[in-house]
């Protein structure tokens, strides 16, 4: 199948999942993971009407996503950095990106501050939040988490907007274990929304290809899917 049809189909299922849950039509955002395809691949997306995408590598992004900007010069095309993002790499992700979703710990959000401060940019943030067993990413000392939200309530970082939260459910089959992920998300962002209500913490980034119903029933804002729309990723030659 080709992406404009891919498209077509994951809109479809986010409409019906949508529906299901009782949820407001167009309340999910589809987010097109364009990591490991080739920029002629996402400008077919961008060609579809597709404007929001998502890259985990910054390096692999910045020349991709510099070429489709300079292609697209009259789109509002957006990108948010998915995967864990190393310090050195803070730099060129704030340049190339309206969003950085793998904020998972705090130093992270000083060398953020930082480099937008030099280019004069201000930018969206979400917080990972580690949800399942078996994944890595996201924060793990719930003390470090609310450091965080209460320096940004704050207004220690002026170049930061918090808008919600991000996570990744576990690579399982486990249908119930996937789903206390994304419940866990839920709860915790109603929590931390009550505590730090001067914050619009309302994005609710969760979700993928294989999950992604399960997330909207959960009340995901925002699904990231990459396989559905470009197909399997190639490994191999990167
Ligand atoms: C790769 C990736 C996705 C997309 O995964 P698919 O299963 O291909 O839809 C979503 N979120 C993150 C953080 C990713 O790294």
């Amino acid at each position: 199948m080709s992406i404009k049809e891919n498209l077509l189909e994951i809109k479809d299922k986010i409409s019906k999942a949508e529906e299901k849950a009782g949820r407001e039509p167009g309340s999910v955002k589809l987010m097109a993971v364009s990591k490991l395809h080739s920029l002629e691949e996402v400008q077919e997306a961008v060609n579809c009407g597709q404007l929001l995408f998502g890259e985990n590598r910054v390096q692999e992004a910045e020349k991709k996503f510099s070429a489709l900007y300079e292609q697209n010069p009259n789109k509002k095309i957006e990108l948010h950095i998915i995967g864990q993002l190393q310090t050195n790499k803070v730099k060129n992700a704030v340049k190339i990106a309206s969003c950085i979703e793998s904020v998972d710990r705090y130093s992270l959000l000083e060398e953020i501050e930082k480099q937008c401060t030099k280019i004069d940019k201000v930018i969206n943030i979400l917080f990972e939040i580690h949800t399942g067993e078996e994944s890595k990413s996201g924060f793990t000392s719930e003390e470090e988490l609310l450091k965080a939200l209460s320096a940004c309530e704050a207004g220690v970082f002026p170049h930061i907007c918090p808008k919600g939260f991000m996570t990744m459910a576990p690579f399982i089959e486990d249908e119930k274990l996937i789903r206390q992920s994304f419940t866990t998300l839920r709860e915790l962002a109603q929590k931390l929304q009550k505590c730090f209500n001067k914050l619009d913490l309302s994005e609710l980034s969760m979700g993928m290809s294989g999950d992604f119903e399960l997330a909207i029933e959960e009340g995901s804002t925002l699904v990231r899917i990459g396989t559905s729309i470009f197909g399997q990723r190639d490994y191999t030659n990167k």
